[in-house]
């Protein structure tokens, strides 16, 4: 892998804590591994808790500084880090891809996708603004400023290792707190490769730490337990949210969660099926299948059923499966075993209660990690997949008849991230977009993430948007100062 990047030195084989580079040579350490070949591609440091304790240590001690530097200061060196981190996009790209397995164009979007929340909050830094109330009484003054909440802690996936860190990275930095993340132990470089940069940057030293290691429950524990952390922001599942929201209680810790989902992408018979079936590929198979965002059910109206169902498939059935890193791949493996399984028996289930396969179906030829994108007909609210995300490359289209019906189905169930309909008539687009209980809707688009725009879930798909000027929010508290004249 080094031999291809321009700057090897970005493969980092040593974790970033404190402001120092932990080698994982001659300790404890873990390998991390290209799910498309199944090689080890590099090793890095197992840290402990105690080291973990140190790099919040040492956060604490970089934060009231940073914080006293005029946001403009802050702001250009999240420029300089967003600049450096578009410099080096290509390799950055291709570590992602060999780390995570999406294809090298997805990787390089997402290199950019998470380096515009690094540019954003930057210029969000000089705009968090305060209020001035008029007094209650005539001897009294009243004013409301924002200031940061302190030292942050995250706690990363493996879908998006670069830009689910830079979501919380960046607005924290911004507001003047300081940052120690762990990223998921299957992809653990690109956090790496960006602390380089965040170094190259000129970050102060132990303002931001990436602590990687395998002990997540351990380190989960490190985080809502030490008291100099006061905040903690988590993307993932919804079971590991309240796992840690429960562990935040003692401390009464202000928490930011992103966690699961269970889209709808509904197909009203007033849309037009090319653009929604372009919408379904983007939104079901980005990353295959393994987002948050991403339909987990299909709904398509009666009377476009099996038009929808014809043109989709033969989208479908025109992706590339393969090694990421090869040209003209459009779908990568998944991460790992689990997720196989976890694709199979969501299919094997929907076999059993009465769908039939359109595409795909199996295992891919290629093996290993590699699953053949699916489609299922006649899915039903009684399979697994209408409750679970499947979280891999399996698509099951639902037959409905009427709107109010579709809208019931659609928020039946404990989570809402994101949402998404075709449709053309005007008052239909307004009354669904409205009932839909989710934190986002996409009308007549799949694409729905930029870092402009507040990321985030409604019921139990979380707490907190992420992205936008309201994501700096998360990292601020109100102070409000009365004063006697
Ligand atoms: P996914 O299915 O995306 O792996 P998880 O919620 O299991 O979702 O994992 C998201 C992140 O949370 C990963 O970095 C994982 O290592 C970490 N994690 C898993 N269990 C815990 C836990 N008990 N405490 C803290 N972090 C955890």
């Amino acid at each position: 892998l080094k031999s291809i990047l321009k700057r090897p030195d970005l493969l980092c084989e040593a974790a970033f804590v404190a402001g120092d580079w932990v080698a994982a040579q001659g300790r404890a350490s873990f390998a991390v591994t290209n799910p498309a070949r199944g090689d080890v591609i590099a090793n890095v440091p197992d840290l402990n808790r105690a080291e973990v304790a140190n790099a919040i240590k040492s956060a604490e001690a970089a934060q009231k500084p940073w914080a006293a530097r005029p946001a403009k200061e802050r702001a250009q060196i999240l420029r300089k880090w967003f600049d450096l981190l578009m410099a080096n996009q290509e390799d950055l790209a291709v570590i992602m891809t060999a780390e995570q397995g999406k294809p090298l164009a997805e990787a390089r979007g997402e290199v950019a996708y998470g380096a515009s929340f690094i540019e954003w909050f930057g210029e969000e830094a000089k705009r968090v603004y305060g209020e001035t109330i008029p007094g209650h009484m005539a001897d009294k003054r009243i004013t409301v400023i924002k200031q940061p909440i302190g030292v942050a802690a995250g706690i990363t996936p493996w879908n998006f290792p670069n830009a689910m860190i830079a979501r919380k990275v960046a607005p924290a930095l911004a507001a003047g707190c300081a940052f120690v993340v762990r990223p998921a132990s299957q992809t653990p470089l690109s956090a790496l490769a960006m602390a380089k940069l965040a170094e190259e940057a000129g970050l102060p030293k132990g303002l931001f730490s990436v602590v990687t290691s395998e002990d997540a429950a351990g380190i989960g524990k490190e985080f809502c337990e030490n008291p100099i952390v006061r905040k903690l922001t988590f993307t993932g599942s919804t079971e590991v949210g309240r796992i840690l929201l429960r562990q935040a209680a003692d401390q009464v810790m202000k928490c930011s969660m992103e966690l699961g989902g269970n889209a709808p992408f509904i197909v009203f018979d007033d849309a037009d099926l090319d653009a929604a079936v372009e919408g379904a590929i983007a939104c079901k198979f980005r990353n295959n299948g393994q987002t948050c965002v991403c339909a987990n059910r299909i709904y398509v109206q009666k009377g476009v059923y099996d038009a929808f169902a014809a043109k989709f498939a033969t989208a479908v059935n025109a992706l590339r499966v393969g090694d990421g890193l090869a040209d003209g791949t459009t779908l990568g493996p998944l991460i790992e075993a689990k997720a196989i399984d976890k694709v199979q028996s969501h299919l094997d289930d929907a076999l059993a209660k009465g769908a039939t396969v359109l595409t795909g179906g199996k295992p891919h030829d290629l093996g290993g990690l590699f699953f053949e994108p699916t489609i299922i007909s006649n899915a039903t609210k009684d399979m697994t997949v209408s409750t679970d995300e499947t979280f891999g490359p399996f698509a099951p289209l639902f037959m409905f008849e009427d709107e109010d019906d579709v809208i019931f189905q659609a928020n039946d169930t404990i989570f809402g991230l994101a949402s998404y309909f075709y449709a053309k008539d005007l008052s239909r687009v307004t009354k669904v977009a409205e009932a839909l209980e989710y934190g986002i809707v996409g009308v007549n688009t799949g694409i729905i993430s930029t870092e402009v725009a507040p990321f985030g879930g409604v019921k139990q798909s979380g707490l907190g948007r992420e992205g936008s000027s309201h994501g700096i929010e998360d990292y601020l508290e109100m102070k409000y100062i009365c004063v006697g004249v």
